[in-house]
């Protein structure tokens, strides 16, 4: 008897973590996310499923950030009619981030088709629709951390905290072989790991002694200061204050959920021990607002909160309607305005950065990672003028970066987790992450006495026999290896375009902008 696992997602560099066991009794997932990055990456969104979800007993999902659960509306709308398994905060969760995924998913192609008509092209469509978001939610089942679950005929599963978001899990499964020699397969998934020092959860936990484990490994490659709550919050004081004493608005892009309440909860720590002066905070998000009600409803699950609720400040302000929204646009000065998305790619953060970015007493704050080619990413790279909404914006606000929030173990801390998970015996898998990344990770491993052979970096649609424990194949790629970079050429003309309209901008007079463009021009036809 044979079983087997496939990388679906989350193998190599690529986002969207996906796996797939089959056992001789059935198959079953492990997350089902959507791929985020390139264009090439998106689009498999859209290709069709490598699987059939109606032969599928069921899914395992580690947590809510849609890399991990966005698809899961989509195996619905396929035919998918099984239990997806989730812990109570995590389906919580769900119950707004896959809706608002399907709106989101509906408006996008609506957008494309417009184009689409335009240029005479097909029209495509939505990968999955709001409706479709909402049938599936009904398919979720809680489960509790550290219980074990009869998943189906054969399989049992348990789950763990893993301290990365609100109900992140690893996922213990025992899978029975029906070998007299071996009579259960034991295999961990790490999902998201957090860091040591996280808000609200504590340092991710799990059994040890496993056949396999599959662990993230997307700062593999790094070895992080180590910031204790204490320094973090005196970070954030320091430029909270600076910014408020430059006179004008303190803007902060944020991730809606856990990110969002982390700058909360160190902000309601500074009022309630007086060091910054009682200012109003606007959460202006309606993602954000959904997400710290899930946080307050789950409010006993949360460490850090002896000092009492941090969403329930009398100076907190969640703002819900678009009126509310455009009054708090007009506030010129003292405001300290929470927004999404943390990337500045959508949402209402871009209202708040056109009437703040061209004031030089104002202050935006980058309180997370920033990837290439988005308008975060432009501003902490020093950009004179961005574009918002077809606008030419000039920046004159202080741009700032505070390091210290993360939501994923480093390269130390991911070797620790695994350390206390051994012995594993027949293999460990380092998913999610860059090259360079795994490799370090991987040679970490070693150095800390793990077997390298044992050792395998996946790439995506690898299948790997665990069983015999070595590679199985053939199985169909659905993208060639080389293709699977985190950017590609739409990314980098993007970045292109951008970089040639700063390098004019720059530029001392239009003479000098002329002469750039007649040389580019003239690279063209050398090529033509
Ligand atoms: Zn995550």
């Amino acid at each position: 008897m044979t079983v087997t696992m496939d990388f679906h997602g989350a193998a190599g560099s690529v986002t969207g973590s996906c796996y797939r066991i089959t056992h001789p009794k059935g198959s079953f997932l492990v997350d089902c996310g959507m791929f985020q990055g390139s264009k090439t990456l998106s689009a498999l969104n859209h290709r069709p499923l490598p699987f059939d979800p109606r032969e599928l007993a069921f899914v395992l999902l580690t947590h809510a950030h849609i890399d991990h659960s966005g698809m899961l509306p989509r195996l619905t709308k396929a035919g998918f009619r099984g239990p997806i398994y989730a812990t109570p905060s995590t389906t919580d969760l769900l119950t707004f981030m896959l809706p608002d995924s399907g709106s989101i998913q509906e408006s996008e192609v609506e957008r494309l088709n417009r184009r689409n008509q335009q240029r005479g092209q097909e029209k495509l469509q939505p990968i999955y629709t709001l409706e479709d978001a909402k049938a599936c939610l009904t398919q979720i089942r809680d489960v509790s951390y550290e219980e074990w679950l009869k998943a189906s005929p054969g399989v049992r599963v348990r789950y763990w905290n893993a301290g990365h978001i609100l109900g992140s899990a690893s996922i213990e499964i025992e899978i029975e072989t029906g070998e007299n020699q071996n009579p259960v397969l034991r295999l961990l998934f790490s999902g998201d790991l957090g860091p040591s020092h996280k808000a609200f959860h504590p340092d991710p936990n799990a059994p040890e002694g496993f056949d396999y484990v599959v662990t993230e490994s997307t700062y593999g490659g790094r070895d992080r200061p180590d910031a204790t709550p204490e320094e973090r919050r005196a970070r954030l004081l320091a430029e909270v204050k600076a910014a408020l004493e430059r006179g004008g608005n303190l803007l902060i892009p944020s991730f809606a959920v856990e990110r969002t309440q982390e700058l909360l909860l160190d902000l309601a720590h500074l009022f309630r021990h007086r060091e910054l002066p009682t200012s109003h905070v606007y959460i202006d998000s309606p993602l954000a607002v959904r997400a710290t009600k899930v946080f307050m409803e789950h409010a006993k699950d949360l460490e850090d909160m002896e000092d009492g609720s941090p969403f329930e400040m009398p100076n907190f302000h969640f703002v819900e309607t678009v009126d509310q929204s455009k009054a708090v646009n007009l506030i010129k000065a003292g405001a300290i305005i929470l927004s999404a998305s943390g990337m500045c790619e959508a949402g209402r953060i871009r209202h708040h950065l056109k009437y703040n970015l061209w004031r030089p007493e104002c202050t935006v704050l980058f309180v997370g990672y920033q990837a290439p080619g988005t308008l975060g990413q432009l501003l902490v790279s020093d950009a004179k003028t961005v574009r918002i909404h077809n606008e030419e914006v000039i920046v004159r606000a202080a741009i700032l970066r505070l390091d210290g929030y993360s939501g994923h173990a480093d390269g130390p801390e991911l070797v620790a987790w695994i350390k206390e998970r051994l012995p594993v015996t027949k293999g460990i898998f380092l998913t999610h992450g860059e090259p360079d990344g795994r490799q370090a990770f991987k040679a970490a491993l070693v150095a800390a006495g793990c077997d390298g052979g044992k050792i395998f970096l996946p790439e995506l649609d690898d299948r790997f026999d665990l069983t015999a424990g070595k590679m199985a194949g053939p199985a169909a790629h659905r993208l060639p290896a080389e293709q699977v970079a985190t950017e590609d050429w739409h990314n980098k003309h993007a970045a292109f375009v951008l970089d040639l309209r700063q390098h004019l901008a720059l530029l001392e007079s239009n003479a000098d902008r002329e002469r750039l463009l007649v040389e580019l021009r003239g690279r063209l036809q050398k090529r033509a």
